[in-house]
């Protein structure tokens, strides 16, 4: 994997173009320069970009491809679908998706009183919400509320309490009542990761016997009119088709039999979330077997099957698929800080009058490394190397011997690396992992790749710039928190490899791609990093606009967040250096000048210039 699996994640999303990384729409602006453009402006840390048009581009996808299945299976009912808002509440976001879905009625899911409330204030006046998740008699209320203020919304009840709670409410107040829905418990489970949303032992919905007292339930409080809905969800990131055309047979059945039972307002099955995003960049692992013009066929075909075999109606078809939509909009873009062994330059060397036999061998094994020779003179210098460690502990050699030969050896790696890369060996491959760089990156595993610390998600990653140049250098990520598990390490089955670049001289620049499904909100201020900068770019045919910037919080608001009062800790900090000896007045004004405009900036590395 040298050309970082463009052609397996990116979706043609983004292109090379001239040894840049350019997003692959209208004037091709290359990611270096806007970051360049943003950085100018004195932002240092990471950088989370957001690009609207890919948002379109997948609610746009998801409906012409159902409507497409609509057309060519002559299915009778509609597709309609809705964004869970769990998977990513931001304002810059959820703007982004109410705009661009629009046009299609796209409506909002809502799984908490919160997002409920989102949802109210953001829904499009012509779109649905739907509300899953546990539900109290105030949440309910709040459906109700929504649903005499105008709001199209359907309330999916997770036990039957909930539908009791909502009885009782109906009864107690004239408020309109919201549509019902059911959310069924399928004996058909998903597969991967996330699949714990279905299954008999699933956390979510009702049993068949369950099912049945509802529709009594509703029958005696004449609310069936009102249980217009029903819903199931089996898991995240679907990897096989086969679990949800199960999953539609089950959930089918028990529409045509609600409909049997007298549920004569029934008309929509909403069949949750769960389209996978590729986020592979090897295609040894891809992780989805289907595309969105199978599934949507797949899906429209299963549910017209049954419901022609029961000779009942088409009903309408929701999803609630999120990942999906907005996954690949947001692009976290971190600085490089620091390649390790960058600390072992040759200029550095110092070697005696006479050195060690080790020490000649290895200067020697620099001088005349070629092509020919390099797996094996690579091979010598890493077992001289463990020699010199060995002769240092023993009080052989000293300092300056052993930091001549770590010198030497990492030439000797560098050289090797750069002649064989046009012709790469099983053997040198192995070594790679031996002589792994570590680049360390201005930003934090946890706060901006948080499924990578908790699930080992793995995002694709690549350079934004020298792609022209093949990478050369096996490279491990180290993210600036003090935790060891803020670190991407090298993994030879799926090998990521940098370019060798000298930071003295200039700047490199990381992209991790399709983090904009849940990374943000799951997120944590791990060490006090928060959530990076963020810019809106909207691309024309001339160029691009950035809008809705949003800085990385100051660090006085950092404290200020987690509940310190801002003046006191100024103030100590102000009382203390005052207080300070041996300086004049106006180097500690000036001292104080300086501290403070710390304080007010983010609390990133400002190492790179
Ligand atoms: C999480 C969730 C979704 C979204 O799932 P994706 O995998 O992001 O598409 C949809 N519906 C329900 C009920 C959910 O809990």
């Amino acid at each position: 994997m040298k050309e970082f699996g463009l052609n397996i994640w990116a979706n043609n999303n983004f292109a090379v173009k001239n040894a840049k990384l350019v997003v692959n729409h209208k004037s091709e602006p290359a990611l270096l320069d806007i970051v360049e453009d943003i950085r100018s402006s004195g932002v240092r840390g990471p950088i989370l970009l957001r690009f609207p048009h890919l948002i379109q581009q997948q609610i746009q996808s998801l409906y012409a491809n159902f409507s497409n299945a609509i057309r060519e299976n002559k299915y009778q009912g509609e597709f309609h679908a809705v964004f869970p808002l769990k998977v990513n509440q931001f304002p810059n976001a959820v703007d982004a998706i109410t705009k661009e879905g629009g046009v299609h009625g796209y409506g909002l899911e809502a799984g908490s009183k919160a997002e409920l409330i989102l949802a109210m204030a953001k829904t499009p006046s012509n779109a649905h919400i739907t509300v899953n998740g546990f539900k109290d008699k105030e949440m309910i209320t709040l459906g109700f509320i929504a649903a005499q203020s105008g709001h199209n919304i359907t309330l999916t009840i997770e036990g039957l309490n909930e539908l009791e709670t909502i009885i009782e409410v109906a009864q107690e107040s004239s408020l309109k009542t919201p549509n019902i829905g059911i959310r069924v418990r399928l004996h058909n489970a998903g597969s991967g990761t996330w699949a714990k949303s279905a299954g008999m032992d699933a956390k979510f919905g009702l049993t068949s016997t369950e099912i049945i007292e509802a529709v009594q339930l509703l029958k005696d409080a004449q609310l069936l009119d009102k249980l217009s809905m029903i819903h199931f969800h089996i898991g995240s990131q679907m990897e096989d088709i086969a679990p949800i055309k199960k999953a539609l047979r089950e959930a089918g059945n028990i529409y045509a039999e609600l409909r049997r039972m007298g549920a004569k307002d029934l008309d929509n099955i909403n069949i949750g979330g769960g389209l996978a995003v590729e986020y592979d960049q090897h295609s040894s692992s891809k992780i989805r077997n289907y595309s969105i013009a199978e599934f949507s066929n797949s899906v429209v075909f299963a549910i017209s099957e049954i419901m022609d075999a029961k000779n009942v109606k088409h009903p309408n078809i929701f999803t609630e698929s999120g990942r999906y939509v907005v996954a690949s909009h947001a692009v976290l873009i971190t600085p490089v800080l620091e390649l390790f062994s960058q600390d072992y330059k040759e200029n550095l060397l110092g070697l005696k009058e006479t050195n060690p036999p080790l020490i000649n061998e290895l200067s020697y094994l620099n001088k005349r490394l070629n092509l020919s020779n390099a797996t094996e003179y690579l091979h010598d210098a890493l077992d001289h190397i463990e020699s010199i460690f060995t002769l240092f502990d023993l009080g052989y050699i000293d300092l300056q011997d052993r930091s001549n030969g770590e010198i030497l050896v990492h030439n000797i790696i560098k050289k090797a690396l750069a002649l064989k890369i046009s012709t790469p060996t099983d053997e040198l491959d192995q070594l790679q992992i031996k002589i792994q760089e570590r680049y360390l990156i201005n930003a934090s595993i946890f706060q901006s790749l948080p499924d990578y610390w908790g699930l080992n998600q793995h995002f694709p990653v690549m350079p934004l710039h020298h792609l022209d140049t093949p990478p050369h250098r096996a490279a491990a990520l180290w993210d600036i928190t003090c935790d060891s598990d803020g670190e991407i390490g090298f993994d030879p089955h799926k090998p990521l490899y940098l370019h060798d670049i000298d930071l003295d001289n200039e700047d490199y620049y990381l992209g991790f791609f399709n983090v904009g499904a849940y990374q943000e909100t799951l997120g944590m201020n791990h060490n006090l990093f928060t959530k990076p900068s963020e810019y809106t770019i909207h691309i024309n045919n001339e160029s691009y606009k950035i809008s809705n910037n949003s800085e990385s919080m100051s660090i006085l608001d950092i404290l200020n967040s987690i509940g310190y009062s801002k003046d006191e800790v100024l103030n100590k900090l102000e009382r203390d250096l005052l207080k300070s000896d041996f300086i004049t007045e106006k180097e500690k004004t000036d001292t104080l000048t300086k501290l403070k405009s710390f304080l007010e900036q983010n609390g990133y590395l400002r190492t790179t210039n």
